[in-house]
């Protein structure tokens, strides 16, 4: 029998979670939240022990004890969705039935998009934490490089979960370095395709500093095209080859999963995310459909920050559109932490048109503080367990 739901979320990552919570807290009927994976990491982490400053087994909880009480966890992947009979099909041949169906199954690696990047990966040295599967790896590269050696790294281009936060791995990797003695010895490339490093105004001087300081050679207006396993080579879209490469943190392009494209549901961008309004986050052709997080084109660049605003906003308009009532409107918030040095981080806030919007009124949060490191690294993660996967945003 097709099980029926009236609130159907696809995808238990940090978004699914929150709005599940917040949506049962409201009492919005029958909510079930479909994903395969048994495990729920705090992903900004992933960063953290990339760089050596944390382990990731205290970050990671099985998936059962973070669903809400009262809402169903159905522990399988969604492969198909009929919005016409407002039902999905999962991996194990389930169809279960919705009046809104919101899809939040993140990002996937597009591995085609770099050449030879999966084998590089594969032999160990490229690896990013950015594909949270590839952690060790990550920790391993960075952990053994020498004197000597050559590093690249990369800033991937958007849609990205939080891209620039990859600078949080290769600055710590760098202070590392530093402290070991060998800095000066190694020689690091940055490849970011922005004309400066993240082409956030608030906090590039601090990033194009932090390059600086650790001797960061940064190839601006470029991507990376191609991993050349055999030659050890980073091939870049402007033509540029780096080579001898001893370790490439490259993370790979992202697109949504195919399943949303198959749907009729994506964009006509190449990345294949949720064809939804940016503000309302409603289908822009199905309105029983909703979408956010990562997999939204939401118009903005994705981070768990940004969830903050998208969740409460989603959680009103589909109560709204049950009541007849005007929707809300999600202004594009979001955020890209880095840290700088070892102990200090810069925040960048920011709304859909680009302009600043902080959180914390009175607090420069965008120069180098070792009081936003340390609320990031410690305050963060208790934040997220007990308020944000609780839906109290
Ligand atoms: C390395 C790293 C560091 C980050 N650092 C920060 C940071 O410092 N600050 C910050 O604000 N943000 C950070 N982010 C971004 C933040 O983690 C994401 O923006 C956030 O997790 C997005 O939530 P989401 O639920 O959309 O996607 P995810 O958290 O990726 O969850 C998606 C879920 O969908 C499931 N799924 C996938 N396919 C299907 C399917 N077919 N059917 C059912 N379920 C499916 C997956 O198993 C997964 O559980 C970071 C991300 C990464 C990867």
């Amino acid at each position: 029998m097709t099980k029926q739901y009236d609130i159907l979320i696809v995808g238990g990552g940090n978004a699914g979670i929150s709005l599940a919570a917040k949506l049962q807290r409201d009492g919005a009927g029958r909510i079930a939240v479909a994903d395969g994976t048994p495990l729920h990491r705090y992903r900004p982490m992933l960063n953290y022990a990339a760089g050596g400053q944390a382990d990731m087994d205290r970050f990671e909880r099985p998936m059962r004890s973070v669903v809400p009480e009262g809402v169903e966890w159905i522990p399988d992947y969604v492969v198909g969705v009929d919005v016409e009979e407002r039902t999905v099909l999962t991996f194990t041949g389930l169809t279960v039935g919705f009046r809104h169906l919101v899809l939040c199954p993140g990002l996937t690696p597009w591995w085609g998009a770099i050449d030879g990047l999966r084998e590089a990966y594969g032999a160990g040295w490229a690896a990013s934490a950015h594909v949270p599967e590839y952690v060790d790896s990550a920790r391993r590269l960075l952990a053994g490089v020498a004197a000597g050696d050559r590093v690249v790294a990369n800033v991937p281009p958007e849609p990205s979960s939080c891209g620039g936060t990859v600078l949080k791995a290769l600055f710590l990797a760098c202070a590392a370095w530093e402290r070991a003695g060998i800095l000066e010895d190694v020689d690091v490339h940055l490849v970011t395709p922005y004309r400066r490093i993240l082409d956030r105004h608030t906090i590039d001087d601090a990033l194009a500093a932090a390059a600086a300081e650790y001797g960061i050679q940064v190839h601006t207006q470029a991507e990376v095209s191609a991993v050349d396993h055999e030659a050890r080579e980073v091939v870049l879209t402007t033509g540029e080859r780096i080579a001898d490469v001893a370790a490439a943190y490259v993370t790979p392009v992202v697109r949504g999963p195919g399943f949303l494209t198959e749907a009729g549901l994506a964009d006509g961008g190449g990345a294949g995310l949720v064809d939804v309004d940016p503000e309302t986050m409603r289908h822009r052709e199905h309105p029983s459909v909703w979408a956010l997080g990562d997999a939204a084109a939401l118009d903005t660049r994705p981070s768990g920050g940004a969830l903050r605003r998208q969740v409460k906003v989603l959680a009103e308009n589909i109560q709204a559109a049950d009541a007849g009532k005007p929707l809300q409107k999600y202004d594009g918030y979001t955020v890209i932490p880095v840290m700088v040095s070892r102990d200090e981080l810069v925040l960048d806030e920011h709304v859909r048109d680009g302009s600043e919007d902080r959180s914390i009124p009175g607090v420069d949060v965008t120069r180098p503080r070792r009081s936003t490191a340390a609320f990031d690294r410690f305050g963060q993660p208790r934040i997220y367990w007990q308020r944000l996967l609780k839906g109290k945003v």
